[in-house]
């Protein structure tokens, strides 16, 4: 089985990801991004924004939190106030589709990394790496980060290079089958606002053809979390 998971969203290809889903009748979790959903950069239109979300919840996906602004690891005094925003901004438009209150899954930006830091010591300045210390902040929280199994540098992918995403794709799940998992599958329907922009139109591509194989191959899909 697999997942397909969609984060920093929503963005100018959400809409056509939507549509590519609900012609294959498979549901999909979006870890949005707070200020691409209410300040909605990439278009310069919230309510443009609004429309979609409602939109893809009506649609039967879950909607997820991605924190309001995606700050980097290395930010990480600052998750624990832009996980809160980000989740009211999520809470609210699921309050709008009607969808009851419950707990909103959550995922990191970047996933688990490890952080360098630096610290002075009496022995002088010292730097080291640690595992994520946002993890430690989540466990603060309650809340837990729900990964994947991989990644695909879709934000990297020119348009044009969908086939090439998508045999990737496929690849990963022939993987995960051989060591008897599932796969979650983590790709992107917006941007962050960095030098790799909001379009992201290998991955509507690639997500038409990796949904087209999975019907051929009778791979059958969920959503994480599971209901
Ligand atoms: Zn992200």
């Amino acid at each position: 089985m697999f997942a397909l998971t969609f984060d920093d969203g929503p963005g100018p290809d959400t809409s056509e990801v939507l549509d590519v889903l609900r012609l294959a009748g498979v549901r999909a979790t979006f870890f949005l991004l707070g200020r691409n959903l209410e300040e909605a950069p990439w278009c310069g239109d919230p309510a443009k924004a609004r429309a979609l979300v409602l939109r893809a919840a009506r649609e039967g996906h879950v909607l997820g939190n991605h924190t309001y602004s995606h700050l980097r690891p290395d930010r990480w005094p600052e998750l624990a106030a832009d996980l809160k925003r980000g989740e009211a901004v999520v809470r609210a438009v699921r309050a709008e589709a009607g969808l009851p209150d419950g707990p909103v899954p959550f995922r990191l930006p970047y996933g688990v990394r490890l952080v360098e830091q630096t610290m002075p010591s009496p022995a002088g300045t010292l730097n080291f790496v640690s595992l994520d210390p946002r993890l430690p902040v989540l466990a603060s929280l309650g809340r837990a980060h729900l990964h994947w199994t991989s990644d695909f540098d879709d934000w990297l992918a020119k348009p044009g290079e969908g086939a090439k995403l998508a045999a990737k794709m496929s690849a990963h799940v022939d993987q995960c089958i051989g060591l008897g998992m599932d796969a979650v599958l983590d790709l992107h329907d917006s941007g962050t606002g960095s030098a790799s922009g909001y379009q992201r139109r290998a991955t509507v591509e690639a997500v038409r053809l990796f949904l087209a194989e999975a019907q051929r191959r009778k791979w059958r899909s969920f959503t994480i979390p599971q209901p």
